[in-house]
């Protein structure tokens, strides 16, 4: 086990498997604006990632979780998960935007995945479309999530940016829908991540409203989380026990428990999903370093970290100097 300077211990690991991305979301990724993609021979190849964990495991990593950009995007990726899924880790999940996963879930599911989270921020074709930049029908990302039920990538879990004015009004229709499905959704606070997406406080509805809206409509009653370091605060409806979450890193930043490295598609690790600065490991990798010298880049890397990006918050936008941060998409939520 290593700890940080506030001692935070290393817990998650996110895996940025492509920077790419089918969606142009107006909140990670806006439309109209010029993005150079990293090129094939600078991405890590499968192998590459699976020396990697393989390496930090001994560390305490006992969740990975592969996202992107949109993770289905990357070819081949059942081979990664195969790879994952033989090195012991309590779980192995995947982030996607649901758009290919009703072709793909079944395939995840007999490399090893064991469950899957769909982002899904509207039930309205139009206000979906709108939200990520292209023509979708929302019955086709429901497909994706009813096949991961069906082949048992499960728990399924569906994220919610929830962004004032554009969405907020569907929340108790999102949540009931979902109720029925047996699927937890989590609520997420619509964040300032990247230096692009159009933040400003204004937009962001927070939990606690979240929360007070769906009980005024429903029988909730809290669940305790069941590990430090989760970010949601999760409830419970009482008639049938259906869970449903709210991530509040605007309004109530949970710094203090964050146990999270993140690797990007390009080899780069990060310490903070707002992080200014991240260290190559690829070089690492590339250059044949043992697991040991990994493992002792990594632990240093870690020991140094003391990011509380989301505490600060407040007090860059009151002085008026927002640090430069990197793109969601290349960071993977
Ligand atoms: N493409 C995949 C997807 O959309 O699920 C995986 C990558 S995406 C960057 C990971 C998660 O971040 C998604 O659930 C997405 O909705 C969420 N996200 C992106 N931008 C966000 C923002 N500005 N605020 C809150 N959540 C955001
Ligand atoms: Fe793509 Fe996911 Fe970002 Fe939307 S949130 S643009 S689907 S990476
Ligand atoms: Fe963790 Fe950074 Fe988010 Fe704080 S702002 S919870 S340190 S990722």
């Amino acid at each position: 086990m290593i700890k940080d300077t506030l001692g935070r211990e290393l817990h998650d690991l996110r895996i940025s498997v492509t920077d790419r991305c089918n969606f142009r979301c107006s909140f990670c990724m806006p439309e109209g604006e010029e993005y150079e993609f990293f090129r094939r021979e600078e991405i890590l190849s499968f192998e590459e990632i699976t020396k990697f964990v393989m390496a930090i495991i001994p560390l305490g990593v006992k969740k990975v979780r592969l996202t992107g950009g949109e993770p289905l995007l990357r070819r081949n990726l059942e081979r990664l998960i195969a790879y994952l899924s033989e090195l012991p880790l309590e779980d192995l999940s995947l982030t996607t935007n649901g758009f290919l996963l009703k072709e793909k879930a079944k395939l995840l599911k007999e490399a090893g995945l064991k469950r899957v989270t769909v982002s899904l921020h509207s039930l309205k074709d139009e206000v979906f479309s709108r939200l990520v930049g292209r023509k979708v029908k929302v019955y086709q990302i429901i497909e994706g999530i009813e096949e991961s039920l069906k082949v048992g990538l499960t728990p399924v879990k569906v994220n919610v940016c929830v962004i004032r004015g554009i969405n907020h009004t569907e929340i108790v229709d999102i949540a009931r829908f979902f109720k029925s499905m047996g699927v937890v959704v989590r609520f997420i606070e619509f964040m300032d991540v990247g230096n692009i997406n159009g933040w400003s406080l204004e937009k962001v509805y927070s939990a606690r409203e979240m929360l007070e809206l769906l009980s005024k409509r429903f029988e909730l009653e809290p669940v305790e989380k069941s590990y430090r370091g989760e970010v949601a605060d999760r409830y419970r409806y009482k008639d049938d026990g259906v869970e449903v979450g709210f991530i509040s890193s605007i309004t109530q930043p949970f710094c203090g428990d964050c146990n999270r490295l993140r690797l990007t598609a390009d080899g780069k690790v990060l310490t903070c999903l707002f992080a200014q600065d991240c260290y190559d490991v690829k070089g690492l990798i590339r250059g044949s370093a043992s697991d040991e010298e990994i493992r002792e880049f990594i632990s240093k890397i870690w020991a140094w970290r003391s990011d509380r990006y989301s505490e600060q918050r407040l007090e860059f936008l009151e002085n008026g100097i927002m640090p430069r941060k990197v793109e969601m998409f290349r960071v993977g939520g």
